[in-house]
């Protein structure tokens, strides 16, 4: 795939471990961590966290406020929930790193980030990421999640990929407004959760207890 087209940003299965900064431009969104203790509590954070928290107006992510609290407090969604689960389950049970790229846009950023899961002694785990690349988006859309509970008529959108299911196909945001379907639609009002794509990157004794796609966001400093 040609450099600067949308698919150079999808997620790739391959797992990606260049160190953060260790190349070309300084990543736009610093490297952060956080530690997990074996009940998936956030024991600690590293990185330039509370800058990112305030710069994205999240004060409710201040390191002083999140640490303590179960990781599972900052996902909604069923389906995003048992995916990180799962993530966080296959890094204790195989005593392997677990890596995945994902995609964090924004309405004028496409970034795609890698997330590393590290086991650590006493089943606590690292949970790093950093910024690998981005890229302008040539036309920015707007997307706004669905509140929960109300989501009737909502697109779905892949909180991994972040590309949005338009009939049968996942497609990049920016290549859907040329749709006949949201023509004229100056935002895209979506409910987030996992595409089939992003779910098949499991390891796949995990992937079975993962349930089908409903609704979810991940909610981080840094994103929309
Ligand atoms: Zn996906």
């Amino acid at each position: 795939m040609a450099a600067g087209t949308a698919g150079d940003l999808r997620p790739q299965q391959a797992c990606d471990n260049r160190i953060p900064g260790g190349s070309g431009q300084p990543p736009e969104i610093p490297a952060l961590s956080y530690t997990l203790d074996a009940d998936d509590a956030i024991v600690a954070v590293a990185g330039d966290w509370d800058r990112l928290a305030l710069a994205n107006g999240c004060q409710s992510l201040l390191a002083a406020r999140i640490i303590g609290r179960r990781l599972d407090d900052f996902i909604t969604g069923d389906v995003t929930r048992m995916f990180v689960r799962t993530m966080l389950m296959s890094a204790r049970t195989l005593q392997r790193a677990v890596c995945r790229p994902y995609r964090c846009d924004s309405p004028q950023v496409r970034r795609l980030l890698q997330m590393s899961i590290v086991p650590q002694a006493d089943d606590r785990l690292d949970v790093r990421h950093w910024q690998l690349r981005q890229e302008p988006v040539p036309q920015p859309v707007s997307v706004v999640a669905a509140a929960s509970g109300s989501t009737a008529g909502f697109i779905k959108r892949c909180s991994m990929c972040n590309r949005i299911r338009l009939r049968q196909d996942w497609v990049e945001v920016g290549d859907a407004r040329n749709d006949p379907s949201l023509a004229g639609a100056s935002s895209l009002m979506v409910v987030y959760g996992v595409c089939p794509d992003c779910l098949r990157g499991l390891p796949p004794r995990l992937h079975a207890a993962t349930p089908a796609p409903r609704s979810g966001k991940r909610v981080a400093p840094a994103g929309q």
